[in-house]
């Protein structure tokens, strides 16, 4: 086939908000090679996979042909890492090439990652290694296929260029595809300047981008705050449900949009304990499991101070305002995890159940199950058997007095094996396909991906990927 013409990103943000966005270029690449690519996600965003597989395309993934008219940036951001104030965090390693338009009709940030120094880099190289990429690439084509909003990753190029992290390793640029890399970082950087029409300006590019309905209303600020601390409600909440551990949930690491984002040290929780770590930073457990809708909350605050001068020109008042619908946050977290905990038992969301679904919980804790497999375990119990379950449970008088209280319910198995996922990008499954990778063996990472992409089917041939990790993997495991 010949090349199509390249789809030329726009530059919406740029030109909207350009005290944010520093025209910048990506570093050369000396010997780039496409390690996976998103065909679909490519047809999406009106790319060709064909054209993008040639030497031309591949150029164009790293940013190196940037097509006339796009305007390459960095965008500033600041934010509270581990709970500490940076004023000037930004895209150290990264660029946005600009905007595509998606099949779905709404704009696409085309991004990239590990594309060299930047003047927001201070003492970091700008570059990213082929692990940690295709990590993101693993586990976000995970969570799509999951149903959970996120960052989606279009491709990971090797670029033949070593990066030095603790042992020389091969580097990479992964091609990341958002709503938007709006953060609530990008406001605290913006209600730093005391420039008052920037956050205005900025606020307003948020809500023309993902919620347009609220552009002609006069309190559309508030209205834009709500939107996040309900977006990121029922975030958390999806992320809970599956186990899902983000890792460094860093207010430079959360959406104005709601999607995830930002795939560093994340992984899926295996033995069910909330105080589940698989970083090697956190030594505090702040961004442990059982932690994430408080930090959201936290966070969310955090926006509530950056915004505040939108919301009412008296700060009394804009405070109060502000508060009234941080204290929404915490009513819809409980809301839409109640009702996943009703929907993963194939029961009707019901006040009634709370109390089972307690119970639930602290049967998981007090047994270390695994999180996946105990609940994907479940429909099979619905359907009669419980040995798959009780299985994984030790205190089996506990397991069937809990079982027996469920099944006079009847739930809907079938109904469950639609949200109970058999197949989720396990710790040790990425891990060894991401170390295949590495030697340049890319077969496990295509295969894990093939897996995932369908988590809810149970396929013939795919056991290793349902099972839990061998004896002996999880101690100590971190995942950078
Ligand atoms: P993260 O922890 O990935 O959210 O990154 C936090 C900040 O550090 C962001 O401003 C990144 O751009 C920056 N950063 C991370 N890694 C590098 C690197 N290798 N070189 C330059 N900046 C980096
Ligand atoms: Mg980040
Ligand atoms: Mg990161």
């Amino acid at each position: 086939t010949a090349p199509t013409a390249v789809v030329t990103p726009g530059d919406q943000f740029a030109r909207d908000l350009p005290e944010l966005a520093l025209p910048w270029q990506a570093a050369d690449a000396p010997d780039p090679r496409l390690l996976v690519l998103d065909d679909a996600l490519a047809g999406d965003l009106g790319l060709d996979p064909t054209w993008l597989r040639t030497p031309g395309g591949v150029r164009f993934l790293l940013g190196l042909d940037v097509p006339d008219g796009a305007k390459p940036v960095a965008q500033a951001y600041a934010g509270h890492q581990f709970g500490n104030y940076s004023p000037r965090l930004g895209d150290g390693r990264a660029l946005l090439l600009g905007e595509l338009r998606h099949r779905d009709g709404d704009l696409r940030d085309l991004h990239l990652k590990g594309s060299g120094r930047t003047p927001f880099s201070r003492g970091g190289d700008g570059f990213a290694a082929v692990g940690p990429m295709l990590r993101e690439h693993v586990v976000s084509e995970a969570m799509h296929a999951l149903g959970v909003p996120t960052t989606r990753s279009l491709a990971v190029v090797a670029t033949g260029r070593e990066v030095v992290r603790e042992t020389a390793l091969p580097g990479a640029v992964l091609v990341r595809v958002a709503r938007s890399h709006l953060r609530v970082g990008s406001f605290q950087f913006a209600r730093a300047t005391d420039d008052l029409d920037l956050l205005r300006r900025l606020a307003d590019h948020a809500i023309a981008r993902h919620h347009p309905h609220l552009s002609d209303q006069d309190d559309r600020y508030l209205g834009l705050y709500r939107e996040v601390v309900s977006a990121q409600a029922r975030l958390v909440a999806r992320w809970m449900l599956l186990g899902f551990i983000h890792g460094v949930m860093n207010t430079d690491n959360m959406t104005i949009s709601g999607e995830t984002i930002d795939y560093g040290p994340c992984a899926f929780l295996e033995a069910y304990d909330p105080a589940t770590v698989y970083s090697s930073i956190d030594h505090g457990g702040r961004y442990a499991y059982g932690n994430q809708p408080a930090v959201a909350q936290w966070n969310l605050a955090r926006l509530a101070e950056a915004m505040l001068p939108l919301f009412d020109d008296d700060q009394d008042t804009a405070i109060a305002a502000a508060v009234a619908e941080l204290e929404g946050f915490a009513p819809r977290y409980d809301a839409a995890w109640a009702a996943g905990m009703c929907a993963k038992l194939g029961l009707p969301a019901a006040e009634e159940h709370r109390g089972l679904v307690d119970d639930l919980v602290a049967l998981k804790q007090d047994n270390h199950v695994d999180h996946t497999s105990f609940h994907r375990s479940l429909s099979a119990a619905a359907r009669g058997d419980r040995e798959p379950a009780r299985s994984l449970v030790l205190d089996l008088a506990a397991a069937d007095a809990w079982l027996d209280r469920w099944l006079a319910l009847d739930p809907d198995a079938a109904a469950m094996d639609r949200v109970n996922p058999v197949y989720v990008p396990r710790n040790h499954l990425v891990e060894a396909a991401l170390a295949a990778a590495v030697d340049g063996d890319l077969r496990p990472v295509g295969e894990l991906v093939a897996a995932c992409a369908d988590p809810f089917t149970e396929r013939p041939g795919l056991d290793r990927f349902a099972e839990a990790a061998p004896e002996g993997f999880g101690t100590g495991y971190r995942t950078f």
